[in-house]
């Protein structure tokens, strides 16, 4: 048996009345669990699977077998306001997806699994939950092996970046204007203003990350460079929000 903290990514529904979910564990890396039982009127896990939960798990492992056994959940944190707000859950989902769509299963990262819970709770008590997870979310990259190269081009690798600077989602990074104008179809022009507050949230440790201010022209170039950039590494356009949902409505 196993006993760990983790944090409840996604879960969807198993044969009659049993769940599979997927968890960030502190000491285990991505997992999944099947939860037997999830699903009927009076289980004993409750609402303790669902996604944004910080819990206790007691996992036991089956040899050849991926999926664990879930024989007791203890709830730390349920987060229950992200799931009842729609811009919260949407501010949430990007951080859940974005572990959940890079991370390989068992690569255990102590340090990511905090990230991910200080960002959690950032976002419950954030006034911009959407701006907060935004910045959270490039913190989770960095962590993840995709930190975005801000400090040379990204592409021809010359430093320091001069001119107007340009986001290439395909290299992961700021790109010189030589290199931007080669590939003008899919480079992002960025403002001054915004590659300023994409190096502080590089560099910045987590902590001080809700001191950044990404508001108007800043948020939606900043978004737009995250967004592109974390189709690339997660190799697909990660769900909405609201495909999230389907996991919360009905056991
Ligand atoms: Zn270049």
């Amino acid at each position: 048996m196993v006993k760990t903290t983790a944090i409840v990514l996604s879960s969807r529904k198993w044969g009659e009345a049993d769940r599979i979910v997927t968890c960030y564990a502190s000491t285990l890396g991505k997992i999944r669990g099947v939860a037997r039982g999830a699903r009927r009127q009076k289980s004993r896990f409750g609402a303790a699977l669902e996604p944004f939960t910080l819990c206790r798990l007691d996992l036991f492992e089956k040899t050849g077998d991926s999926l664990f056994r879930m024989s007791h959940v203890d709830v730390l944190m349920s987060h229950h306001e992200l799931r009842e707000d729609l811009e919260l859950m949407g501010a949430a989902a990007r951080l859940v997806n974005v572990v959940g769509a890079v991370t390989p299963e068992r690569d255990a990262d102590p340090q990511l699994f905090e990230i991910l819970a200080q960002g959690l709770s950032a976002v419950a008590s954030s006034q911009d939950p959407l701006g907060t997870a935004l910045l959270f979310q490039i913190k989770l990259l960095c962590r993840m092996g995709f930190r975005p190269q801000t400090d040379c081009c990204a592409a021809c690798g010359r430093a320091p970046l001069a001119g107007a600077p340009h986001f290439l989602p395909t290299a992961g990074g700021l790109v010189c204007p030589a290199c931007a104008t080669q590939h003008h179809a899919r480079s992002l022009p960025l403002s001054q203003g915004s590659v300023a507050v994409l190096r502080q949230a590089v560099r910045l440790v987590p902590s001080l990350l809700v001191r950044l201010r990404a508001e108007g022209r800043i948020r939606n170039e900043i978004e737009e460079a995250v967004d592109k950039y974390v189709t690339i590494v997660a190799g697909r356009r990660l769900p909405p929000a609201d495909f999230l949902s389907g996991s919360l409505s009905g056991r």
